[in-house]
């Protein structure tokens, strides 16, 4: 839920019928051509948003930086997609997208249901023609066949109908898709698959000025990797902030955030948390499964020295501020540090 209890999902980002949203994908897309955009998932709903023309200053921006520069930018794409396009919630894209595949679903289905409909229709009528041979009434047989032909004429139609929704549905599917992977590319660490910087920074705003008095926060910082690097290579060095990433996104109680902050450090936003001593019993799991990571070097029997990491925790006071916040959290691990690292200070 979102500060004002506003709902925001892909869904109420993108609320065109489906036809709609189909055509101002055809007008985004001969744009991107125009001025020499490389088609990624970014642009591209940048340049549907664009074409859609209700978000007058985005359409400015973007005509400003076609015209200034030879080529668009990255930087200020990613600006711009965050700026214009990822203003909801996180959490609640996901359901967005499926409310929104559901709403086409259903369409498609009562369409299907339609043309079921007319078939049965058809095959009464025939069955009727088939009982009225011998002709009742003069001209009645020609009544039929005549109402035969045109029930199939408006099946055909129908069926071409169908056959387009499905043409539609799948051009949705596919830009719903795109949004969604663009929506992961701007918030997501590629590395380590859990949320980037700017995410962390955004997310730890909200939560603080959601409910302040609920928010902890673990700060972790492996030990001695740029003697692990210098001695295994970046490459293995990788490896372990993948592993390290995945081990916390696994151990995430319900609500809380996992984050890398920078190289090697990481964060958790854990929220419904009142208690110090929670978050540090959270951190000391944490430390515990990190330490007992055994990592093989790939095509080999080899396993890796021991990982370990150092954590610095901190609870959300009243007053706070994020950098209020990160700075007990950092000056904790820092004193985790100094007394030996591989463990967990408050
Ligand atoms: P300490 O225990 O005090 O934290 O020692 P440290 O060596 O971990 O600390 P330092 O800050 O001196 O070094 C951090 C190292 O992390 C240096 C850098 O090579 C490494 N690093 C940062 N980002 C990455 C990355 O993306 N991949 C790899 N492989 N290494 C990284
Ligand atoms: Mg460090
Ligand atoms: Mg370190």
């Amino acid at each position: 839920m979102s500060q004002s209890g506003k709902r925001v999902t892909v869904l109420a980002l993108y609320p065109e019928e489906t036809r709609e949203a189909a055509a101002l994908l055809k007008q985004a897309i001969p744009l991107m051509m125009r001025h020499g955009i490389p088609p990624n998932p970014v642009h591209y709903a940048l340049w549907y948003t664009y074409s859609r023309g209700l978000e007058p200053n985005l359409n400015r921006r973007l005509d400003k930086a076609v015209k200034d520069f030879d080529s668009f930018p990255p930087e200020t794409a990613a600006k711009l997609f965050r700026d214009y396009i990822i203003n909801g919630e996180l959490e609640e894209a996901r359901a967005g997208q499926l409310q929104a595949i559901e709403l086409v679903d259903d369409i498609e289905r009562d369409v299907s249901r339609n043309v079921m409909g007319n078939r049965n229709f058809k095959a009464s009528l025939e069955h009727c023609l088939e009982m009225l041979q011998e002709p009742v009434i003069e001209g009645l047989p020609t009544v039929l066949s005549e109402l035969q032909q045109s029930t199939h004429l408006m099946q055909e139609q129908q069926e071409l109908f169908l056959a387009q929704l499905h043409t539609a549905q799948n051009e949705i599917q596919s830009l719903r898709d795109k949004l969604e992977r663009a929506h992961l590319a701007a918030t997501l660490d590629s590395l380590t698959q859990v949320f980037n910087r700017n995410s962390f920074t955004r997310l730890l705003e909200q939560a603080l000025s959601n409910a302040p008095q609920g928010v902890a926060l673990v700060m972790l910082d492996i030990d001695h990797f740029k003697q692990f690097n210098d001695q295994y290579g970046h490459p293995l060095g990788d490896r372990v902030l993948q592993h390290v990433g995945q081990v916390l996104r696994n151990s995430l109680p319900p609500r809380a955030m996992a984050a890398r902050y920078g190289g090697e450090e990481f964060c958790v936003i854990l929220r419904e948390c009142t208690d110090l001593t929670n978050a540090q019993a959270f951190a000391e799991q944490l430390r515990l499964k990190i330490q007992s990571l055994r990592i093989k070097v790939r095509g080999t029997d080899k396993v890796l020295d021991t990982i370990t990491a150092s954590f610095g925790v901190a609870l959300a006071e009243t007053g706070d501020n994020l950098e209020s916040l990160l700075t007990r959290a950092d000056d904790a691990l820092y004193r985790a540090k100094r007394n030996g690292r591989n463990q967990v200070h408050r």
